[in-house]
């Protein structure tokens, strides 16, 4: 059965991070007709169902693990050896979404904007077919279409590959692994294998490279590999996963790679992929809207998110470019500004410059801004100063672990404008906000310099350094 949905001013389809805030930002604030259709059953996308938020609150539980470990050399006792209900935590958590989604649910109609569930594919650029159900589907039409379908974790094609689970079976695990194998150095495998350690999970993490994290600076990959090897987290290196091999049903699991050109094998009880991300573009069948991909694979879009068929618009992981839930949302809310806002919003378009970013891990790294690497290629050698500091935070003056902490500014030009800010260290996850505000208004070094420091605090290093 087919019925056709009256025209409305936006169609959004995708109810994530992107999708939900240019909804609402169109109808809420600019008072346009819009529907948002989403595909499952809850609302909030990757970010609030298995991404950012439950993959925070894993991360806060982490940390009080660490605290309790710490808390004999403040004179507390001794809590360990630290034990983590798992099952009882997810429980939790999970409810914890569930709220979220309902609050997501609650706010599109504060705004007004009609949330229609089901599957969207296009039938032309103004014309969306939804599949509502096994045996109905509607068709919606629209001046203006948004597409904001987010991404999904790439899975490699090897034999066994599905034995391992990836970022969204990490948050269905039901109870904690002894023993994981983390494949992947880039954001989602350095958090995931810093919770599951810090936890009480042997972990090995598999790089295909000999780094981490290998498109920060140095002074993040390099400190945070040496910490996270002080504190117990294996790491097999230059490893290429040929297969993975259960033994039975439920049994453990191989991992049979080659390290080096030379056979290696490690049995693990769950094995986390955690290789990268696609684009959700199946069935989307983007040719009816004249919509193209770029050379990745990726939605193509202009500075303004406008595809390159005429009303379509595209924004957030669809596009792979700065894959984060704050970059989704501004986009979405510039986007809905520029088409609904009216004259003075005529130019409105998200900045994708300096963007700040922050890797969960143990210690915390944040990153604004050129790398060294990038900022000699760009400026040139004898245009670029650093200033790098290493030292340990007062807070493990009383333990005897030291955890790093490193900090590094990479100035430009002869007034030294901080075109780079990477930290490393307790904290580092909410210190950066603030030097982010910094490095967007085009700070100089001499500027972080007349701001008096905090003392004592770590973040005071970044305006003393020398
Ligand atoms: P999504 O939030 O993925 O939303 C897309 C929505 O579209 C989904 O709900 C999907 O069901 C729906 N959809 C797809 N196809 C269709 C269709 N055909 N019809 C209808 N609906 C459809 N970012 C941060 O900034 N900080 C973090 O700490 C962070 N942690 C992360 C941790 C993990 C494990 C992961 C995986 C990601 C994390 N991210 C983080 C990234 C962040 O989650 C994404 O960048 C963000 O969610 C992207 O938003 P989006 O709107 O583009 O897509
Ligand atoms: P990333 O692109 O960050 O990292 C992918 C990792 O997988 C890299 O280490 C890459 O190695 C490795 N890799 C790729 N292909 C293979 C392969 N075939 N075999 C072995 N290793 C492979 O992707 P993620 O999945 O970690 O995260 C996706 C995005 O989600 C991030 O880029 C980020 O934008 C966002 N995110 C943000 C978070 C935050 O803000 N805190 C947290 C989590 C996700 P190599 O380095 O050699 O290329």
């Amino acid at each position: 059965m087919l019925s056709v949905k009256p025209i409305y001013d936006y169609l959004v389809i995708g109810g994530g991070s992107g999708g939900l805030a240019s909804a609402r930002r169109a109808s809420g604030i600019h008072g346009a007709k819009v529907a948002l259709i989403e595909a499952q059953h809850r609302l909030g996308g990757t970010c609030v169902n298995v991404g950012c938020v439950p993959k925070k609150v894993m991360w806060n539980a982490a940390s009080i693990a660490e605290s309790l470990r710490d808390a004999k050399s403040y004179g507390f006792g001794d809590h360990t050896p630290v034990k983590f209900d798992w099952q009882f935590f997810k429980e939790k958590r999970d409810a914890y979404v569930k709220r979220l989604n309902g609050i997501y649910e609650r706010n599109l109609g504060n705004d007004k904007v009609e949330h229609i569930q089901g599957f969207a594919s296009f039938v032309n650029k103004n014309t969306v077919r939804v599949k509502t159900s096994e045996t109905e589907s509607i068709e919606v039409q629209a001046k203006k279409i948004l597409i904001a379908t987010g991404g999904h974790p790439l899975i490699p094609d090897i034999p066994g590959a599905h034995h391992g689970i990836d970022s969204d079976g990490f948050f269905d695990l039901e109870h904690q692994p002894k023993r994981v194998a983390v494949i992947g150095t880039g954001y989602i495998g350095i958090e995931l294998a810093g919770i599951f350690n810090t936890l009480g999970t042997k972990t090995t993490v598999f790089s295909r490279s000999k780094q981490i994290l290998r498109s920060f600076d140095s002074i993040i990959r390099d400190n945070l590999l040496k910490e996270m090897q002080a504190v117990g987290v294996d790491f097999a290196f230059d490893a290429s996963v040929q297969a993975l091999v259960r033994d039975g049903e439920t049994g453990p699991i191989t991992v049979q790679y080659k390290t080096d050109g030379k056979p290696a094998s490690l049995e693990v009880d769950t094995v986390v992929w955690a290789i990268g991300r696609l684009p959700n573009l199946k069935k989307l069948n983007l040719e009816a809207a004249g919509v193209t991909l770029n050379d990745k694979g990726y939605i193509e879009v202009d500075d303004y998110q406008n595809t390159n068929s005429d009303g379509v618009y595209a924004l957030g992981d669809v596009c792979g470019k700065a894959e984060l839930t704050p970059i989704a949302i501004a986009a979405g809310r510039k986007l809905s500004d520029r088409l609904f806002g009216g004259e003075q919003f005529k130019n409105s378009k998200l900045d994708y410059e300096n963007i700040p970013t922050v890797v969960f891990s143990h210690p915390t790294a944040g990153t604004i801004g050129y790398t060294e690497e990038a900022a000699r290629q760009k400026f040139g050698d004898e245009n670029v100063k650093t200033y790098t500091s290493k030292f340990t935070n007062m807070y493990f003056a009383m333990l005897e672990h030291k955890e790093p902490t490193a900090y590094k500014l990479v100035c430009a030009g002869a007034d030294e404008k901080v075109v780079g800010v990477h930290i490393l260290g307790r904290g580092s996850d909410e210190i950066l906000q603030g030097f982010g505000v910094a490095v967007r208004m085009g700070a100089t070094k001499a500027n972080f310099d007349a701001c008096v420091a905090i003392h004592p605090s770590a973040a005071e290093e970044l305006v003393t350094m020398r």
